[in-house]
């Protein structure tokens, strides 16, 4: 039986491969910039995601709040991929609206559609994927927009009547956050995207499980996390063990991992050679008792490094 993943190709027609992400250390390198520097392409994460690119994803991942618009349009131009429609369609751009709410940052633009149209234009491009919320975290009475989930999801749902969006999705979500928009929704949504690696195998309760049910693939975040962000090392003699098994090293486990539970990662490295070992997690599979033993020795342990501050848990 194929998983929910599997629903997901390009406009050409290819499996969506294991995405690059624009975020974290690189939304905070472009943050760090002196003002003179404000316009200028941040050239480092140009040349990541180009050399992503090249290692053969053909699936990208951006947000409102990371600012990197410009740097993943740059890339997709060089790559090729911006010359025509068809070149277009091969490659899968995901970006996320930023309603305000989380850190001091205000709304970028007045209105989600505004937001999306600031995005087609910085990107270079008439559609994007897939367009998420980023996270349900905010109190409209609280933003410059007021804008409530309701609200913002309406206007999701008219960029696909109007063909800026092919997808629409959230991320962060917990199940009651997504069965408030499933009341009201004329298009569903189709993928949340949260933090999870063998250390935070429910970024809320019961999350993976009402995702299934409702047709929702889960794209994970940090997968890395127990060997990049956490500095307990409680699971490296497993990922060791296993990774000696199929000849892979602890990053190649921890990535398949995800795939093995039906979700779909979104990874960033600073270095060729890493996403060029990330995609080989395409050619090979866990066994089922090694995915188990992942998961029993994960759960000893408890690691979150985003949204961890108790406002946001649920
Ligand atoms: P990862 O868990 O993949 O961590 C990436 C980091 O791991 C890099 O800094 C990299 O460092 C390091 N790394 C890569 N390969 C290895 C390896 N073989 N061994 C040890 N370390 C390695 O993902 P992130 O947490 O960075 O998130 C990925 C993307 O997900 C973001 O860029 C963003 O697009 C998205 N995201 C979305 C969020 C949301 O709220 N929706 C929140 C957070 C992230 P090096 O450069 O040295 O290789």
């Amino acid at each position: 039986m194929g998983s929910v993943r599997d629903n997901f190709k390009t406009k050409s027609g290819d499996p969506l491969t294991i995405g690059v992400g624009s975020g974290t250390k690189w939304q905070w390198l472009k943050k760090a910039r002196s003002e003179d520097e404000k316009d200028q392409l941040v050239e480092p994460l140009v040349t990541t995601i180009l050399s992503a690119l090249e290692q053969g994803f053909n699936h990208v991942d951006t947000a409102e709040m990371y600012t990197t618009h410009e740097e993943v349009g740059e890339a997709l131009r060089r790559a090729g991929y911006l010359t025509d429609e068809k070149a277009r369609e091969k490659v899968w751009i995901t970006d996320k609206y930023y309603p305000g709410g989380f850190f001091t940052q205000p709304p970028f633009t007045e209105s989600t559609t505004a937001s999306i149209d600031v995005a087609l234009q910085k990107i270079g491009t008439n559609y994007l994927d897939l367009y998420l919320l980023h996270t349900p975290f905010f109190d409209p009475t609280k933003t410059s927009t007021g804008l409530a989930i309701k609200d913002i999801w309406q206007q999701m749902e008219q960029a696909v009547r109007d063909g800026k969006v092919r997808y629409i999705g959230v991320s962060n979500f917990a199940a009651s956050h997504i069965e408030e928009i499933l009341s009201y929704s004329t298009i569903k949504p189709v993928v949340n995207q949260i933090e999870f690696h063998p250390f935070l195998q429910e970024q809320s309760p019961g999350i993976a499980a009402f995702c299934a049910k409702n047709d929702i693939l889960i794209e994970t975040y940090s997968p890395l996390a127990p060997l990049f962000r956490d500095d307990s090392g409680k699971l490296n003699e497993t990922l060791d063990k296993i990774g000696a098994k199929y000849q892979k090293n602890n990053a190649q486990v921890l990535l398949r991992y995800v795939m093995e539970k039906g979700h779909l990662p979104i990874t960033t490295s600073s270095k060729a050679e890493r996403f060029k070992e990330a995609m080989e997690i395409h050619s090979f599979e866990l066994s089922k008792e090694d995915v188990a033993l992942i998961s029993e020795e994960g759960a000893k342990h408890h690691f979150r490094a985003f949204f961890a501050d108790e406002r946001f848990l649920s």
